[in-house]
């Protein structure tokens, strides 16, 4: 046998010559296959292609028969060869004839080998084919063998991705790697959107596969590594967490990466095998990905992706751009396509070419989709896999009213949906002729419709939906979006833009609610154990009053002359609204003694989103001016279910008993009160919770903008007086005996209001 590590160099360097040869692709592919068969010393060398209608074909042989070229197939699953590709996994068999899963194909005339090599063909963990040798005597094939026959496919694998090979096969069906795929997640932003894939953190594209001196790509290897160590460990020890967006444990999942043998050998391997650096980079992440994919843990799958940026940090560093790779010019029709994305990303794109957004996680009140909700983008949340399923530049359709993605559609799927298009522009039309009926139900009731907003670009929703005002206002939106804290200057100036931009309508600025998930890249933030029930929001504010006070500062410049209501997020105690009365009298006093324009009128609320406040809602109606309900956090708090992640974050209803009874209790005492009431939550949106929060008493809602029609749709068709009776009795029937739910969508059939 030949000295392993020249072996498959030789053949490396030679496959670099037939691929510069001005020759078809079958002819290229078939010298391959000679070459490969040749230098191994197998007798047989097969490439299998899988194509798009999940079938293995045979592409070229060399010993096998060759009338079994573009004839022999085998589905996903069959044989030795259908099981690799299944499974993504390499099979190295001295006596193939006996596997349980060896399939005999006759046309092909292999009844005679008995010592067996196959390797999935990968790009980035997906398999687009199987390349195999064998050969009559019952052999195992040597690690080095095995390993070298990998690297070769990655070759083969580039031919695939460049389309070389396309319209080969006798069928005329079409290679895998260009097949629609439809990818089922959760609909989190209503509409539908057709464009590019842009991929929010690029995969880096290596093309120059094969490696001129081995020596030299190892020592670039090296270097790479060690300037990686040291940017992992320097990211560790400054301790400046926050300002990168990562968190500890990812950064410390990346250092034990970074620093594993395994890792670095297999590509030190890969190297002597003849790759480039940057080939032998994603050769080992590919098989990495192959091999964590088949895994349903999810806490390996929580590694995989961080085995995969460390991987992408790698060769950027390797290919010079340790940035990122150059930004690509957006189109005008992109479709962001991420595993996850803060809200202050998705704002740093053009908006006017943003057609929609797909995320593998990301929940439907998780910030970057309350941002893309009031940005108007169609989103799809929990789309499993779909960045390693999609290129720069492949058309998509996010569809997030029913939470699909479909990639690479075929043009009958893109007619469709152009279609759907068409009818939704027809429907927002009809909303747009709601927009100045009154909002009232069939029975008289005057609902309040307001918009929650946050940045300039909510603004002119106001106007275009017939709202009656900003029943919230998400100041912290400013701060995360800016790189520095803004000023007092600057916060005034936004908050004048909000009050000029809607005339008479009241304006409700909660202060801000950062913390938690909220996080500001300038405010050194400590690690906490739990950030959703930690140091955020007002009880920041109660230990950081200059902070609290400046904006309240803001606030009064803004208003002069004119009604300010501000409401404070994350309340949990009646005391602090006593605190916060008192800051903002200062401020009064402060602002009147300075010959300032006090406001027209000053009205302070109170958020409840903790359910502590249930049982002080007697005592907060008698402090509060109003009270907001923020049924995204409340929801949260009050089931123990973190509502960012994906797994927990819809597991129990809100239209379920004990969640309505507390919703009807707040609204309740507030009207004994006299308080006003609002809930301002993602509940509000939805025609369907918004009947139910109408049928318990709610007279006042906030939602984004484009839920404002719909749930203007669904009232005017609406006799509360016959739903509140029959929903109260259901709410106060035993829980879990009756699905809510079921039984008000039966309600608006019956009725005729429209959902
Ligand atoms: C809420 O919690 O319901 C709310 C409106 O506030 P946010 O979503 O900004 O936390
Ligand atoms: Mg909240």
């Amino acid at each position: 046998m030949r000295a392993p590590a020249a072996g498959p160099r030789l053949l490396l360097r030679r496959l670099r010559e037939i691929m510069a040869e001005p020759i078809g692709a079958q002819e290229r592919l078939d010298m391959i296959v000679v070459e490969i068969a040749g230098n191994m010393v197998a007798e047989v060398c097969s490439a299998y292609v899988l194509r798009a209608d999940g079938v293995l074909e045979l592409f070229a042989t060399q010993g096998l028969k060759p009338e079994a070229v573009h004839s022999a197939t085998l589905r996903i699953g069959q044989g030795l060869v259908g099981v690799i590709a299944q499974e993504a996994r390499t099979l190295n068999l001295p006596d193939a004839q006996h596997h349980p899963a060896f399939a005999y194909l006759p046309e092909t005339g292999e009844e005679i080998y008995n010592g067996f090599l196959g390797v999935p063909i990968l790009r980035a963990g997906r398999t687009l084919g199987v390349l195999v040798v064998q050969n009559r005597a019952h052999r195992t094939y040597t690690d080095e063998e095995v390993e070298a026959l990998q690297t070769i496919a990655m070759v083969l694998a580039e031919m695939v991705a460049t389309g070389e090979l396309e319209g080969l096969s006798r069928t005329g069906a079409s290679l895998d790697l260009t097949r629609p795929i439809t990818v089922n997640g959760s609909a989190l932003c209503d509409g539908v959107g057709i464009g590019e894939v842009i991929l929010h953190e690029p995969r880096v594209v290596v093309t120059n596969l094969i490696a001129e001196d081995a020596a030299e790509e190892a020592r670039r290897l090296d270097e790479a590594i060690a300037s990686l160590r040291l940017s992992v460990d320097d990211m560790l020890s400054r301790g400046d967490i926050g300002a990168e967006g990562e968190h500890r444990e990812v950064l410390e999942a990346y250092r034990m990466f970074a620093y594993d043998r395994g890792w670095v050998r297999r590509m030190q391997e890969a190297i002597a095998n003849g790759l480039t650096a940057e080939a032998a980079v994603e050769k080992v992440q590919s098989d990495t990905r192959a091999r964590l994919q088949r895994q349903t843990d999810p806490y390996l799958w929580e590694r995989l992706h961080d085995f995969d940026d460390l991987a992408n940090r790698l060769l950027r560093v390797l290919m010079g751009h340790a940035d990122g790779p150059p930004a690509l010019a957006l189109p005008k029709d992109a479709i962001i396509v991420a595993r996850t994305m803060g809200a202050a990303e998705l704002l740093d794109y053009d908006r006017g070419r943003i057609r929609g957004l797909v995320l593998e996680e990301g929940g439907a009140t998780s910030h970057v989709t309350i941002v893309a909700r009031a940005l108007g983008i169609a989103t799809v949340g929990r789309a499993d896999s779909v960045v390693s399923l999609v290129e720069n530049g492949d058309r998509i359709i996010v569809d997030g009213d029913a939470g699909e993605v479909h990639v690479r559609p075929s043009t009958d799927v893109e007619t469709a949906y152009q279609g759907k298009i068409q009818f939704m522009a027809e429907r927002q039309q009809r909303y747009r002729l709601l927009r100045d009926k009154p909002s009232e139900t069939t029975d008289g009731q005057t609902v309040t419709l307001q918009v929650n907003a946050g940045l300039l670009v909510d603004l002119p929703h106001v106007e275009e939906s017939g709202a009656a005002g900003i029943g919230l206002f998400r100041t912290e939106l400013q701060f995360m979006i800016a790189s520095t804290m803004p000023r007092i200057r600057e916060q005034t100036a936004l908050y004048s833009a909000v009050l000029d931009a809607v005339g008479a309508k009241p304006v409700t600025f909660r202060t801000l609610d950062i913390g938690g998930d909220k996080v500001l890249p300038y405010l050194r933030s400590v690690p906490e154990e739990n950030p959703a029930l930690g140091w955020r929001a007002v009880r920041l504010g109660m230990d950081r009053p200059a902070l609290l006070r400046s904006q309240f500062r803001a606030l009064l410049h803004a208003a002069a002359g004119r009604e300010l209501r501000v409401m404070l997020p994350m309340v949990t105690e009646v005391g602090e609204m006593k605190v916060a009365r008192e800051l903002i009298g200062r401020e009064l006093a402060h602002f009147e003694r300075h010959g300032h324009r006090p406001p027209k009128a000053l009205k302070l609320g109170a958020m409840v989103e903790v359910p502590s406040l249930l049982w002080q809602l007697d005592e907060l109606m008698a402090i509060s001016d109003f009270v907001s309900v923020g049924s995204n956090d409340l929801l949260q708090f009050f089931n123990a279910a973190d509502r960012g992640n994906t797994r927990v974050a819809d597991r129990f209803d809100p239209l379920s008993a004990p969640f309505l009874r507390a919703l009807r209790q707040i609204v309740r005492t507030g009207a004994a009160a006299g308080t006003p009431v609002t809930l301002c939550g993602e509940l509000a949106g939805q025609p369907l919770s918004a009947l139910a929060l109408l049928g318990i008493g709610y007279r006042s809602l906030s939602m984004s903008a484009a839920s404002i029609g719909p749930v203007k749709a669904m009232l005017l068709a609406l006799d509360v007086s016959r739903l509140a009776p029959m929903l109260d009795a259901l709410i106060d029937a035993p829980a879990s005996s009756t699905d809510i739910r079921a039984a008000l969508r039966a309600f608006a059939e019956t009725e005729g209001i429209p959902l």
